[in-house]
């Protein structure tokens, strides 16, 4: 019996890249049964505003493995990446990154063994997409990190280091600044390392992760992080094995898998038959792992490797007036199946099990829960000094008083730093007199006092679970 697989050409360079990892794939005569179809900029210019049309949801709901081009995002058209609607609509919260020293493709980290995976958390952090301008000169982006999310991520690293027989997982976050975000995943990822004391963990600062891995990059196996610090630092692993023409990845969740190359449609390239289809070939070689073809997939990555050791590069390696065909590349690797390369053996490795999602959203139940306070956000074109006296004339017979504003970040009233060069975006933080809780009413009167004085633009609360306070201070802030 066939495996039903979805395949979306894409945009660009992808549908070069697709049929030629496609090709080989036929080559092999693995049974699988493609089910064509379509996501993009051409959806997005018939109208379709998210990009994927509901023949591909479809499609992907029936098949659950999806090999996928890169999506380009014109300017212009639809709200959102079509590929993140995609990662986001089947839950794909977990994007495997591996890169791997290859044969025949000479980089200056040759000879050091380079042969390291970044798992990526792919639905959550920046990259929900949570934007406001809160003033018309001020734009925010919410950095949501779950526990449950973090949760899944760090697992989901330690299950594939077992899964590939590797022996450390680093986690890599800016936990030092972003105490409570990416904490989150550092916290959560030193709990979940205990269940696994076959495997060596620890945690390293993102920007020192960057410098590691450029300075000794064969001291990581695999490297956890959150979605954004993932993204940029899985294009400098891609660098390090030749770029991003040889860098492949997995998006999985525990229902669907979407496998695609890191890198996007590269338009200046399209439909030259000059681009590198490696990326997209080694990911077909993550699928057929994944659907358990592991005969097929290791004849591939073989003669991928035979391919590249003889010399057969394309024009991103050794220029792009004398490199291998896309096509011609596909139709060697093709007559190279059988052949192998001394020295680059294959992880053959085991399923991958992946978190299974609880359908409960709550995750996390302190015993005490209290709300201390509030910050309220305020457009003002008021210095520090006028706009603090403001409001505490405002407050002044209330049981909420004004404790600090602060600016971007840094408290700017009372005796706060001058050095500001203030944006009409002020943080007023708002604290009870006594130890009470705040009620919402509490909160709500405090608006109508401080409103024809300012204009606020959002809110959050100030609240302690199990005594600990969950905010942060401002910088200067005692
Ligand atoms: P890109 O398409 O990844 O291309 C950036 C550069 O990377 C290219 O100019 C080329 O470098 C190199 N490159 C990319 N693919 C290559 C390959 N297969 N072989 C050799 N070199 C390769 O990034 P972009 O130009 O920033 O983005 C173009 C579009 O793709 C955008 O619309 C973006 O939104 C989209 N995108 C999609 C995905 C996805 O579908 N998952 C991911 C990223 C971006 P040189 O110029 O040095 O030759």
């Amino acid at each position: 019996m066939s495996t039903q697989v979805t395949v979306i050409p894409g945009d660009g360079v992808g549908p070069e890249c697709v049929a030629a990892a496609r090709r080989i794939i036929d080559a092999t005569e693995a049974k699988i049964d493609w089910d064509e179809q379509e996501a993009g900029e051409t959806v997005f210019r018939r109208g379709v505003a998210s990009g994927v049309p509901k023949d591909t949801i479809d499609s992907i709901t029936r098949t659950r493995v999806v090999l996928k081009g890169p999506l380009g995002t014109p300017v212009g058209f639809g709200e959102k990446s079509a590929n993140v609607t995609l990662r986001k609509l089947f839950e794909t919260y977990a994007n495997i990154r591996p890169v791997r020293e290859l044969p025949g493709v000479s980089t200056r980290y040759s000879g050091s063994g380079v042969d390291l995976v970044v798992v990526r958390e792919n639905v959550e952090d920046l990259y929900a997409g949570i934007e406001h301008m809160q003033t018309p000169g001020v734009a925010q982006c919410l950095k949501l990190i779950s526990r449950k999310g973090s949760e899944k991520i760090a697992r989901t690293a330690f299950e594939f280091a077992r899964s590939e027989g590797r022996k450390s997982v680093t986690c890599a976050t800016k936990s030092n600044i972003m105490k409570l975000t990416e904490g989150e995943l550092k916290r959560t990822f030193e709990k979940v390392a205990l269940e696994y004391p076959d495997i060596e963990s620890r945690h390293v600062i993102i920007d020192n992760a960057a410098h590691q891995l450029v300075k000794r990059p064969e001291q990581f196996d695999v490297i956890v992080t959150t979605n954004m610090n993932g993204d940029i630092l899985s294009d400098l692993t891609s660098a390090l094995v030749g770029g991003l023409g040889f860098a492949p990845s997995a998006n999985l969740g525990s229902g669907v898998a979407i496998f695609e190359a890191v890198h996007g449609s590269a338009p200046k390239y399209a439909g030259r038959d000059v681009i590198n289809p490696t990326a997209v070939i080694l990911s077909s070689v993550m699928m057929l792992k994944h659907l358990q073809f592991f005969d097929e997939a290791e004849s591939i990555e073989n003669a991928l490797f035979a391919t590249l050791q003889k010399g057969v590069l394309t024009g991103d390696v050794v220029g792009y007036d004398r490199g291998t065909s896309t096509s011609d590349f596909a139709s060697a690797i093709i007559d190279n199946l059988g052949e192998s390369v001394d020295g680059y053996t294959i992880r053959r490795g085991r399923p991958l099990a992946m978190p299974a999602p609880k359908p409960n959203p709550v995750t996390v139940v302190p015993e005490t829960r209290r709300v201390v306070g509030v910050d309220v956000f305020v457009e003002s074109g008021l210095m520090p000094d006028a706009l603090g006296p403001q409001l505490e004339a405002r407050v002044s017979d209330f049981s909420l008083r004004l404790k600090m504003i602060s600016n971007r970040g840094t408290k700017v009233y009372p005796d706060g730093n001058t050095n500001i060069d203030v944006v009409d975006h002020y943080r007023c933080r708002f604290v009870q007199r006594d130890d009470g809780d705040v009620s919402r009413s509490l909160v709500r009167e405090l608006l109508e006092r401080i409103e024809g004085s300012v204009d606020w633009v959002h809110l959050e609360l100030l609240q302690e679970f199990d005594g600990d306070a969950a905010y942060t201070k401002a910088q200067g802030e005692d």
